[in-house]
């Protein structure tokens, strides 16, 4: 068999409870992008599919690859890819959306991700501390940061074991030695599932939009030795600053401009020392647990450190 009647055959299969479709038409369409456009196989994959997709009115999480991988939570570093995960469900958050019937964090013996399980995929309920066989779930990436999907085409199977979580939280003690842009009091996509930071009023998928105000920081902690990109989200903003959405809500209105609430969280926290915890997610440390500190903790010990590396 052709490799493209291969790939062909693959996407045709993953179709074949949704739509009427030939095979031959499926190879005559990967056909014409790999051979006249000279796209990667890849990529025409990917555009043959969301062709069928949009044909069919389906999200991608809907069908199955039919050739989901065994995989660790360390192994996740593409979007897209369709695994089976043993885990631990860690935590369990609050959706921020109707189309979400849970949401939180899974770990294995290698590190822990973010999970996402679709309301319409109708799939059991996760417990807290539960151990899960996940089969077909795929992976998702926003920012550096992977994600699995629970989609309708997994299947869960719950263990009658438990799974030891392997630590990938960081500890940082450093100076903050900048806030970065999107910091302070932000809009968010209002769309579902979408909480993308609107620029200048635009999410980038769903253009103009009203937007949700949401606190957050991104800041740069120099331990002395590296730069770690640490985010804080409203509750640990709120916590650090002692500045509640609402009071900064009312910040902008009275200056009739957002900028001031991220100059006023600016003005308070570069320069200071903290103690930062948390799960790293990409290249960033999500501020869990946040302990203000003097000074440099030790300053000749970490100078002895940075020598010696
Ligand atoms: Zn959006």
């Amino acid at each position: 068999m052709s490799d493209v009647r291969q790939h062909a055959d693959d996407i045709h299969e993953q179709f074949s409870d949704h739509l009427d479709v030939d095979v031959e038409d499926v190879e005559e369409r990967l056909t014409t992008l790999v051979d006249e456009y000279k796209v990667p196989m890849d990529e025409a994959r990917r555009s043959v599919t969301n062709h069928y997709l949009e044909e069919a009115g389906l999200e991608r999480e809907d069908i199955s690859s039919g050739d989901s991988e065994a995989a660790t939570i360390e192994e996740v570093d593409e979007p897209e890819e369709w695994i089976d995960l043993t885990a631990k469900v860690i935590e369990l958050w609050d959706p921020r959306s109707d189309s979400v019937a849970q949401v939180g964090l899974l770990g294995d013996p290698t590190g822990t991700i973010k999970f996402t399980k679709w309301a319409k995929s109708e799939l059991p309920a996760l417990e807290e501390g539960g151990v899960y066989e996940l089969r077909n779930v795929v992976t998702d990436e926003y920012q550096g940061r992977y994600s699995v999907k629970l989609n309708s085409t997994t299947v869960i199977e719950e263990r009658d074991e438990d799974l030891e979580v392997g630590n990938d939280t960081s500890e940082i003690e450093g100076a903050l030695v900048d806030m970065q842009s999107g910091s302070g009091l932000i809009k968010r996509c209002p769309e579902e599932d979408c909480t993308r930071v609107l620029q200048n009023g635009r999410c980038n998928e769903h253009g103009e939009g009203e937007g949700e105000f949401d606190l957050r920081i991104k800041a740069v902690v120099d331990d002395g030795i590296d730069a770690h990109e640490v985010i804080f989200d409203k509750d640990a903003t709120e916590d650090l600053t002692g500045l509640s959405l609402e009071e900064a809500k009312d910040m902008a209105m009275d200056a009739l401009d957002t900028t001031v609430v991220a100059d006023e969280i600016r003005a308070d926290i570069v320069g200071t020392y903290y103690r930062i915890e948390g799960p790293t997610f990409g290249r960033y440390v999500l501020a869990d647990d946040v302990e203000e500190l003097d000074g440099p903790a030790d300053a000749e010990e970490l100078l002895i450190k940075a020598r010696s590396m």
